[in-house]
């Protein structure tokens, strides 16, 4: 019943961000910790830009939405686990305060 959820996990997108306009903000974050983490994004989320699904837009850049930010983000936590795990504490406080709460 649900068409406007993610569509790697069908969970509804709370957080109306792209994943490029996400990528934009959590490269920069990254970039400034460790800019080989930022190569290492960019090559695993690869596969993300081929999806395309007609959902809600970006609020950002009006782009439709496509994956929800705990999708994108696990690979992000993924790398960060596995090379900085220092990281992943910040990571999680700064990209779920950044979530506006979504008006129903
Ligand atoms: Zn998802
Ligand atoms: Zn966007």
């Amino acid at each position: 019943m649900d068409k406007e959820g993610c569509m790697l996990c069908d969970k509804s997108i709370r957080l109306p961000l792209c994943f490029s306009c996400m990528g934009e903000e959590i490269k920069s974050w990254l970039g400034a910790k460790d800019p080989r983490l930022v190569e290492l994004l960019e090559g695993n989320n690869f596969f993300l830009r081929t999806y395309n699904r007609n959902t809600e837009k970006c609020l950002s850049c009006a782009k439709e939405l496509n994956v929800c930010v705990d999708c994108y983000t696990y690979e992000v936590r993924e790398i960060l686990e596995t090379y900085n795990p220092e990281y992943i504490e910040e990571f999680n406080n700064i990209f779920s305060l950044a979530i506006p709460k979504r008006k129903r």
